[in-house]
């Protein structure tokens, strides 16, 4: 069976995926420096704890295994964090990710999948945000996995590499089995800060960040996609790499429907049956008003359709997996 390396594979997305592609039969190794990964997302596989800046460690990896593809989450991935501290993520998403393909370069490796994100497509002048969609980052994260993804396209033309990369939308939830969950040190994501706050009976005011956007309740609207749904595609993807009809894709992944941030508190107050007061506090810095996907080509092109498309039922999965594990 095919062996597959991912990177990053200790963290929210990465170690979903992982579980898919383990339960197709891959044989995976995750490749993680555990600065934002857990050991107990780890379910299966070989783990080579290194950073993607150690050449040594990477090219061990792919002398001893005969790796055939490489699924690449490890970055960093927080908008605000971006903006205070740009050098670390054009450093860690870029020059990393560069010295990544230079070694797979080396042990002729040529499949690749990349775990992009909708912040490359910036403030949407045309909703839903569709691949055509022009590029133009408002914050450094997004600018990073855009670069990145220009590189992938020039590594296609040049070196025959053959890269499938997804753009994320809000990825949320958890295993539907309660096995593993999103576990960020520390949480700034919005469903898991809600429901942690209900968990621990936190009845402070929940921070809204900013009022006055351009939308019905003047909050920002998201399209939240569950991580379960955006771990089957990226098995569809390794598949597509097989016989790739182009040698660079990318695609969208959402759900296609949006959400506001008080829509998104009411959802965790309906799934958890807890009231949950707020504020309203300044915007964050790099924040896109609306951000919805159109997710029609990754449909045509690899069959994809998110079968979580219901809020509720994507927060209810985070929430079981939450009260299982009690991460708070
Ligand atoms: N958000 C908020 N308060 C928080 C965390 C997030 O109002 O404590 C908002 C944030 O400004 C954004 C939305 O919730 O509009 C989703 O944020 P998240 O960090 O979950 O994902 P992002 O869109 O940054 O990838």
């Amino acid at each position: 069976m095919s062996k597959v390396l991912v990177t990053g594979g200790a963290g929210y997305i990465g170690s979903h995926v992982a579980k898919a592609l383990l339960q197709q039969g891959y044989d995976i190794i995750i490749y993680d420096n555990m600065e934002n990964g857990c050991e107990s997302a780890i379910v299966g596989g070989t783990l080579v704890k290194a950073d993607l800046a150690d050449e040594t460690s990477l090219s061990e990896v792919f002398s001893k295994a005969k790796v055939n593809a490489v699924i690449h989450f490890a970055g960093y991935s927080l908008v605000a964090e971006s903006m205070a501290a740009p050098q670390e993520y054009y450093y860690n998403n870029v020059v990393n990710g560069l010295n990544l393909l230079k070694v797979m370069r080396r042990y002729n490796v040529k499949k690749f999948v990349f775990s992009s994100s909708a912040a490359v497509y910036g403030e949407p002048l045309k909703l839903p945000i569709t691949e055509k969609h022009p590029t133009s980052p408002t914050n450094t994260y997004g600018e990073t996995k855009l670069i990145f993804e220009k590189v992938l396209e020039r590594y296609a033309g040049s070196y025959g590499l053959a890269s499938v990369s997804l753009r994320y939308f809000n990825a949320a939830g958890a295993d539907p089995e309660g096995q593993i969950g999103e576990n960020h040190n520390p949480e700034t994501h919005l469903i898991p800060l809600l429901l942690q706050r209900v968990l621990k009976g936190d009845r402070s005011e929940f921070s809204i960040f900013g009022d006055g956007y351009n939308t019905p309740d003047g909050t920002c609207i998201r399209d939240y996609v569950h991580v379960t749904d955006l771990a089957r595609a990226h098995a569809l993807a390794l598949e597509a790499l097989e016989t790739p009809k182009k040698k660079f894709s990318v695609y969208n992944l959402g759900c296609g429907t949006g959400y506001s941030v008080l829509q998104v508190l009411k959802a965790v107050e309906r799934v958890t049956g807890s009231n949950i007061p707020y504020k309203i506090c300044a915007p964050r810095t790099g924040d896109p008003a609306v951000l919805v996907a159109g997710w029609e080509k990754i449909k045509c092109d690899l069959g994809w359709v998110p079968e979580f498309n219901d809020l509720d039922k994507i927060i209810a999965t985070a929430w079981c997996w939450l009260k299982k594990s009690r991460r708070v």
